[in-house]
């Protein structure tokens, strides 16, 4: 990590204190040497006062989970939703990778991930009374969530308290965000499968993780990374990597969900490469849960009507 005087400070302490900063960025981890630079800087005013607004709205309860639905190519059924963070009261729209960042940066995550978690429970309870026992219900981890030595244990003893989502609560880890630390992601993936809870390989194909890595995962579904998935129907060496990809992880043993599906065109491609679900836009985008309850209802109604 690299600062420089007198652009980036002029005493000792504010040196180092960046010098720090640029050490922790992407940059520094993808090339080995970074600069300072202002907005990776997570003491900085916006980060602040983001970082604080954060905090007080996790304690006041003001964050909310909106759902999106995944559905089965094989039999065209609902199978589970994704609970996705927002922010409804914030002025200032911030979407969910922003106050993940900002949470990751700051130390939230941990509080915010076990909020979401608990608000997980509650949701499928919510599904379950409407008749919809069947579906599943995801959630996003953090790879700081993986490196909290008693985040196994946490879930452990949550899904203890709520026997009756055993093996229906899934979490989902991004491919990247394992790639950064592969040997201690690894351990604490084969942790929380230990206490028997499904996890997923969420944005898979967006990063650079090796074959002998994934094959060795305690997953059970693989989530294709919508910029794979955005083109299919126009670009021809998109089909080639999903269709490579979607036989890689049947004979690996993954379920695939394919992400970001858009239109009826790419969800009936992607029937035909025998990919296992789809989650998207052409379905619904995420809402919250009362809007998806209705949605879910008119979906059943379709699929008596075989439509
Ligand atoms: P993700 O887990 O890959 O979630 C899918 C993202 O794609 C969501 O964005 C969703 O709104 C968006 N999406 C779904 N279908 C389509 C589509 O057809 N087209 C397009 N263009 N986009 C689609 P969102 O909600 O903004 O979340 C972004 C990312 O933030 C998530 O990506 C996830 O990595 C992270 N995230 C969201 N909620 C949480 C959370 O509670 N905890 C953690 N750790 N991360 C979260
Ligand atoms: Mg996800
Ligand atoms: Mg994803």
């Amino acid at each position: 990590g690299v600062a420089v005087y007198p652009d980036h400070g002029t005493d000792t302490n504010t040196l180092i204190r960046k010098a720090y900063v640029a050490q922790e960025s992407d940059d520094a981890r993808d090339r080995g040497l970074a600069y300072y630079h202002p907005n990776q800087d997570s003491y900085s005013a916006d980060r602040l006062t983001l970082a604080s607004s954060l905090r007080d709205a996790l304690r006041k309860d003001e964050l909310a989970l909106f759902f999106q639905p995944k559905q089965s190519l094989t039999d065209q059924s609902i199978v589970g939703v994704e609970a996705l963070i927002r922010w409804p009261g914030r002025k200032i729209p911030t979407p969910a990778d922003q106050i993940i960042g900002v949470a990751e940066q700051t130390g939230l995550i941990k509080p915010l991930t076990r909020w979401v978690l608990e608000k997980a429970m509650v949701a499928r309870d919510e599904l379950v009374a409407a008749g919809h026992p069947h579906l599943s219900v995801s959630v996003n981890i953090s790879p700081n969530n993986l490196r909290e030595q008693e985040f196994p244990l946490f879930v452990q003893r949550l899904m203890t308290s709520y026997p009756q989502h055993a093996g229906k609560i899934i979490l989902e880890v991004t491919e990247t965000s394992m790639m950064l630390d592969p040997a201690n992601s690894l351990r604490a993936l084969r942790s929380l499968d230990y206490t028997g809870i499904p996890l997923s390989i969420d944005d898979f194909g967006s990063g650079y993780s090796s074959l002998s890595y994934i094959k060795r995962l305690p997953a059970s579904e693989i989530k294709i990374d919508r910029s794979l998935i955005t083109d299919l129907t126009f670009q021809a060496e998109d089909r080639v990597i999903v269709q490579t990809t979607i036989n890689m992880c049947h004979d690996l043993g993954y379920k695939v969900v394919a992400e970001g599906v858009e239109d009826l065109e790419t969800a009936e491609l992607l029937a035909g490469m025998d990919c296992d679900m789809i989650q998207g836009f052409h379905l619904t985008p995420p809402q919250p849960m009362e809007e998806i309850l209705l949605w879910l209802t008119g979906q059943n109604g379709r699929e008596q009507r075989g439509a």
